[in-house]
């Protein structure tokens, strides 16, 4: 067992892709970790979304704990309010192991943002609002930084229309780059010092199999190979660097969720409004909203409108703000809930059902009712006290959570309303969307402990690995013993 660890994070990576792929011959260096490494499902947290996900696998909590359930979520006076990192309360691995006098680099985590110093250098992923913010620490580093990645992105942009071919190329082209900047970026961090603990995650693998999904089935399309391409420019790293670095470092290959085709999506709060759980204000403003949404009016299609009335600006260049003040004039939002009548009500991309009280019958009826009303789509519906073990949820966590056939979703914040149908198309115009076994895998070979891992087990993990103490709060257990595998001259007499 080496004394170093390089964390290999792939987001949104699946076996499903990789493995047909490897041993066609197209990914040599996933094809040498399959056939030289050891190589695992990892079950990802529920919902299996990269907010939730990633806390989970970098604190050893569950959701239940750290209280994230999605990007976003709503705040005391029902606003759509993002998660940052620095509300997650339970320390990172990196942080623990800094403390412990271990050097640090990592780069590129999402839902890092905004961070701590660590005992080396960190750079901040997925949700980091732009360059302008404090990204990268030590803070002297950034002039350096920007100076050879002036066109750093934190992730590949995520907007596409099928009205328009162009938003297709660009964001094929963007996600490409994205990922060969990831690696550029690793090389350079990595070269700075000798790591005890190098840390890196690429973000365009998840980015590009949500736009390009579909065009894996179209052998005519110039994007059939769309998803294959960014993971060759990964893997070619990841041959890199089991080829390179195996001698020093342990390398643990990691996703926080799998992938899949995505169908349709559903707009749960309209079921819950046909049931009697869920009100609308009575408002001549309100009526007017569920009026367009009725006509099929939606965040996308009055956006394309107003850009071609040119009441704003081109679509994806626009602020999110600016975006939502617009779209809440327009469509239907939760601050038009009467909140006095509505008992349950549908939030984030996987659509967990809130209630507005702790209500035992209640929470009984609506899965009874799912089930019954659902039970061709459903693959999985429960409470969170039965899916996380546990009598106390943080309000951020929905009381009931499901998972439905073809990765349907439910579109979140600005979309939660704008259904005009029970189920439609994918709204956003994704193909793809995340399975609940993700990857890992550990090169050179080692003997694991657990056969069936999931995100709890990361942190204490790589805890053991460096044979730190596993703080008591983290739940899962270490797939890997670091004291057996000690060698003779590595342990103090
Ligand atoms: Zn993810």
């Amino acid at each position: 067992m080496k004394k170093k660890l390089f964390f290999f994070g792939i987001d949104s990576a699946t076996w499903d892709l990789i493995v047909p792929w490897a041993k066609a011959g197209k990914l040599p260096g996933f094809w040498k970790l399959l056939k030289q490494g050891s190589t695992l499902d990892l079950r990802s947290t529920m919902p299996p979304i990269t907010p939730v996900a990633w806390p989970t696998a970098m604190t050893g909590v569950s959701p239940a704990v750290h209280g994230f359930y999605d990007f976003y979520r709503l705040d005391a006076s029902r606003q759509i309010t993002v998660n940052l990192a620095s509300e997650l309360s339970h320390a990172f691995f990196w942080d623990i192991l800094s403390r412990a006098g271990k050097k640090i680099a990592v780069c590129n985590l999402p839902i890092t943002y905004p961070f701590k110093k660590v005992n080396g250098i960190m750079i901040s992923g997925l949700m980091t609002p732009g360059i302008k913010a404090d990204f990268i620490k030590p803070k002297s580093l950034k002039p350096e930084f920007l100076k050879r990645f002036p066109k750093f992105h934190f992730a590949p942009g995520t907007k596409v229309s099928k009205n328009d071919p162009k938003s297709y190329e660009l964001r094929f082209k963007e996600n490409l780059e994205d990922a060969r900047e990831t690696a550029r970026v690793a090389k350079w961090l990595f070269a700075k010092d000798d790591w005890d603990l190098f840390a890196v995650n690429f973000m365009a693998v998840d980015h590009v199999q949500h736009f390009f999904w579909e065009f894996m089935d179209q052998p005519n399309s110039p994007y059939h190979d769309a998803i294959l391409k960014v993971y060759q420019i990964v893997d070619q790293y990841l041959l890199e660097v089991l080829t390179k670095y195996s001698d020093q470092y342990q390398i643990m290959i990691f996703s926080d969720h799998g992938a899949g085709k995505l169908e349709k999506t559903v707009f749960l709060n309209h079921w819950l409004r046909e049931k009697g759980y869920l009100y609308f204000k009575n408002t001549p403003l309100v009526l007017m909203k569920r009026l367009l949404t009725n006509l099929g009016f939606n965040p996308e299609k009055l956006i394309g409108l107003a850009s071609k009335l040119g009441l704003v600006r081109k679509a994806g260049r626009i602020k999110m703000q600016t975006r939502n003040r617009f779209l809440n004039k327009l469509i239907l939002s939760y601050a038009d809930l009467d909140w006095h009548k509505t008992r349950a009500y549908s939030f984030g991309m996987y659509g967990g059902i809130f209630l507005t009280q702790k209500n035992k019958k209640l929470l009984t009826e609506i899965l009874t009712a799912l089930r019954q009303d659902f039970k061709k789509e459903l693959t999985f519906v429960d409470s969170s006290e039965n899916i996380y073990q546990t009598k106390v949820l943080p309000k951020t966590i929905p009381n009931i959570q499901f998972l439905l056939k073809e990765g349907a979703i439910v579109s979140t914040n600005i979309y939660a309303f704008s259904g005009n149908k029970l189920f439609t198309d994918p709204i956003t115009n994704k193909s793809g969307e995340h399975r609940i076994n993700g990857i890992l895998g550990l090169y050179p070979k080692t003997d694991l402990k657990v056969t069936k891992p999931c995100l709890e087990d990361i942190t204490p993990t790589i805890l053991r690995f460096f044979n730190e103490p596993v703080p008591d709060y983290c739940l899962g257990q270490a797939i890997i013993d670091k004291a057996e595998s000690l060698s003779i001259d590595e342990i103090e007499i």
